[in-house]
């Protein structure tokens, strides 16, 4: 029987390793169930690879908690932080191990299953963040034009194209901006005017670019609809001044959102869209824990507040169920 199992990889769940591990749990009672084949992949996939980690992102104040922490760094200098911490703490990471169901046993313990094996464990803690599933347009994305639309930057190399960046927050801009430097034709698309969900830099960074034509602002714009022309997409929005526009691809930066059925079907009780945390990250189900950005709210999370979270659902681990040496 395990101490404690982890499910996901990324910032929450390997700063959740490292946390019990301080506190004394041995490394070979913890595991961590990481549906791809390598750690953190929210951030393999959705950061540009020249992006800045920040570590007070979307204004949240950049104070470490706990054993984990980060500066602003590059995303390489991140995956390699994470890299180091499952070596120091010898964390057993199972690789290729999606989670499809967990149940809490009469006694209390857990029946964790992936598509390749099950574990036990005394106590479960879910940080599978929010990107497993980004948001989608609510208008239909024709199958004609589906390799033309895209909801990252990194699963097929973009160069050389018309591209139209959909969305208004941190990960917009900085998409508008990689895809510039990469030497595309870029346009964006955002329903308001105003970017109140960015954080200054990012904002000032992308206004510059407005300023400089460099990237073209298609701003108070909502598609109503996409068709297939010729080889491209054509983009048809809802505002008489804006028309349809031709692109060569489309990225959707509409961020994440909480897998409600996932979570429900577990039993975990919801108000309203969001998930119900205790004290200490804990959930309606007692042992059940959920951290990161799964439990960060609709404001959302960041890496710090992620790892934060971690360390607080470890306090309220000792001090209710395992044997810590604190
Ligand atoms: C484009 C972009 C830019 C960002 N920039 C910054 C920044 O500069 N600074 C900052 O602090 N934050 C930034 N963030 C936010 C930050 O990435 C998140 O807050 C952080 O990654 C949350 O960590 P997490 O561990 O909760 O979730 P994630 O990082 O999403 O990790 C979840 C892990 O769980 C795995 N998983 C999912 N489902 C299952 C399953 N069923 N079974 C097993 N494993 C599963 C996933 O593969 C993944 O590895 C950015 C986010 C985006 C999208």
């Amino acid at each position: 029987m395990l101490e404690l199992i982890i499910i996901g990889a990324g910032p929450a769940g390997l700063s959740m390793a490292a946390e019990a591990v301080l506190a004394g749990i041995p490394s070979e009672k913890i595991v961590i169930l990481e549906k791809s084949e390598a750690h953190s992949w929210s951030i393999r996939k959705f950061y540009p690879d020249q992006k800045l980690v920040t570590a007070n992102y979307k204004g949240k104040a950049a104070l470490c908690k706990g054993v984990m922490c980060l500066s602003d760094s590059s995303k390489a200098d991140t995956i390699s932080y994470l890299d180091q911490a499952i070596e120091s703490y010898k964390m057993n990471v199972k690789y290729l191990n999606s989670v499809h169901k967990i149940d809490r046993r009469t006694d209390g313990t857990f029946l964790v299953e992936t598509d390749k094996g099950s574990y036990e464990g005394k106590i479960c803690v879910i940080a599978i963040g929010m990107m497993g599933k980004p948001n989608k347009p609510d208008y239909a994305i024709p199958s004609e034009v589906r390799d033309l639309v895209t909801f990252d930057i990194t699963t097929k190399p973009i160069r050389n194209s018309d591209v139209l960046v959909v969305g208004g927050g941190d990960s917009a801009s900085e998409y508008a901006q990689y895809l510039n430097q990469e030497g595309n034709r870029v346009s964006f698309s955002y329903r308001k005017d105003e970017f109140s969900r960015m954080n200054e830099i990012n904002q000032k960074s992308l206004t510059a670019l407005f300023d400089r034509q460099e990237v073209m602002p298609i701003l108070k714009s909502n598609i109503t609809e996409l068709r297939p022309y010729q080889n491209k997409v054509e983009v048809v929005f809802g505002e008489a001044e804006h028309g349809a526009k031709i692109f060569d691809v489309i990225v959707y930066a509409l961020g994440g959102s909480t897998p409600k059925n996932f979570l429900s079907l577990l039993g975990i009780a919801f108000n309203g869209e969001e998930p119900v945390v205790k004290d200490g990250f804990e959930t309606s189900i007692p042992g059940l824990f959920l951290i990161g950005d799964l439990s960060a709210g609709k404001k959302g999370g960041s890496i710090i507040s992620a790892f934060n979270s971690a360390h607080e659902a470890m306090q309220k681990i000792c001090q209710d169920y395992l044997e810590c040496k604190l």
